[in-house]
């Protein structure tokens, strides 16, 4: 265990060398075998999604072939934050282990509190993010179109 968290330490510094992004790294492990390593990626690619975690959880996917990680598990140098906890359990991964806590990553301005806060209660941290629901007529006709189908990937 100490070794694959050492490895997602290591892809953090290796991603903060190349200039890549912030300083996180992660790695997917499956029967004790490393499927994908990845290091934050916001700065060079310019998407704010690229998170190490996310990056990783992508390329483990794609290397599998499957959208399900059940049976693998997600090492990360630091606190997952919303997203990509939210990702962490999309994947169906089966453990999530984390190095530096929140707390330490606030001290080197990643402070994803406040973004915890605000899924607690949006509507109290609408100068945030103004969450809405806007009904329009035949919204729920996804919904009706993915339950009557015959046969369907669910996930
Ligand atoms: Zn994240």
């Amino acid at each position: 265990m100490a070794n694959f968290m050492q490895q997602a330490v290591d892809e953090a510094v290796q991603g903060v060398q190349k200039g890549d992004g912030g300083p996180f790294g992660a790695l997917v492990v499956k029967d004790g075998q490393i499927i994908a390593s990845g290091h934050n990626m916001v700065l060079i690619t310019k998407d704010p999604t690229a998170h190490a975690e996310v990056t990783a959880i992508r390329m483990a996917c794609a290397k599998l072939g499957t959208f399900d990680l059940k049976g693998c598990v997600l090492y990360t140098s630091c606190h997952p934050c919303p997203m990509c906890m939210g990702a962490s359990l999309w994947a169906r991964l089966d453990a999530v282990y984390y190095a530096a806590t929140p707390e330490q990553a606030a001290n080197v301005g990643f402070d994803d509190k406040a973004f915890y806060d605000y899924i607690n209660s949006p509507n109290k941290n609408e100068e945030m993010c103004r969450l809405e629901h806007v009904e329009i007529d035949q919204y729920l006709k996804p919904f009706e179109l993915w339950s009557s189908l015959e046969s369907k990937t669910p996930y």
